[in-house]
């Protein structure tokens, strides 16, 4: 019971935090801008290399917030659309087949023959699958399997997202979803809290399972809408 409370205290945060994303990217780019301006000033090359090094990060930043931010920074209306899980599923895959390639993660990925459709925005649901999916390559070194496998369980859709990365301590595991709760050196911490309250507008759930130093399982489970459904 107290776990569902701080998950919904999380969420109401989300919309707060769609009003200062902007903050978020405008930030880094000024910091960026400064640094850029200086470079065309009378400064030894050492110093010049700093500045252009400062900016680069600080452009970085700012697309990491976008990548992990984007469907919220535009406030488009909320569109219900016909979501084939498995198209999408694919789709999210082929985004970030070339960081676990980087990565040297091995994507074994189990679908459903037939497909199944559930509702909501096909661009959130991507962005969701995408930022697990790329925390899950994250979390491991090198030599890794990442396991994607899709079932169908009580009427409903299940996908586990399986790592075996570093995984997380259950302090980590209580703080995620947590605006800005990152343990990483280039993290930005809003992946998961956007993973979350997406999931949650599709009247799905997300359970988490995970043990330090061995890996972590993700499991979204979403409803199941048939055809008929959507031809009215
Ligand atoms: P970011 O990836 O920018 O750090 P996220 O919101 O995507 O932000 O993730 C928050 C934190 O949750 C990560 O920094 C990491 O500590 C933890 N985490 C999320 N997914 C995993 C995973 N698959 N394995 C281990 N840790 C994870
Ligand atoms: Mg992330």
């Amino acid at each position: 019971v107290l776990q569902k409370l701080i998950k919904a205290e999380k969420l109401q945060t989300v919309s707060h935090l769609a009003a200062s994303i902007s903050h978020e990217v405008r930030n880094p780019l000024t910091a960026a801008r400064g640094f850029i301006q200086l470079l065309s000033s009378d400064i030894p090359d050492r110093t010049r290399k700093q500045y252009s090094d400062i900016a680069l990060k600080e452009l970085d930043r700012a697309t990491e917030v976008i990548n992990d931010y984007l469907t919220f920074a535009k406030p488009a209306p909320d569109r219900v659309e016909k979501i084939n899980i498995n198209e999408e599923i694919q789709h999210a895959v082929n985004v970030v087949i070339p960081l676990a390639t980087m990565n040297g993660t091995e994507i074994k990925l189990s679908l459903l023959d037939k497909d199944y459709f559930t509702k909501g925005e096909k661009k959130k649901f991507q962005q969701c699958l995408i930022n697990i999916l790329k925390n899950s390559i994250e979390s491991m070194k090198s030599n890794g399997e990442l396991k994607l496998t899709q079932s169908f369980t009580d009427g409903k859709i299940k996908i586990d997202i399986e790592d075996e990365g570093i995984g997380m301590t259950q302090e980590q595991i209580n703080r995620l979803g947590e605006p800005y709760f990152t343990t990483k050196e280039k993290g930005t911490g809003l992946g998961m809290m956007v993973s979350y309250s997406i999931i949650k507008s599709m009247n799905g759930t997300i359970h988490v399972e995970s043990e330090y130093g061995k890996g972590t399982c993700f499991t979204l489970i979403l409803p199941i809408f048939q055809n008929d459904y959507f031809n009215n």
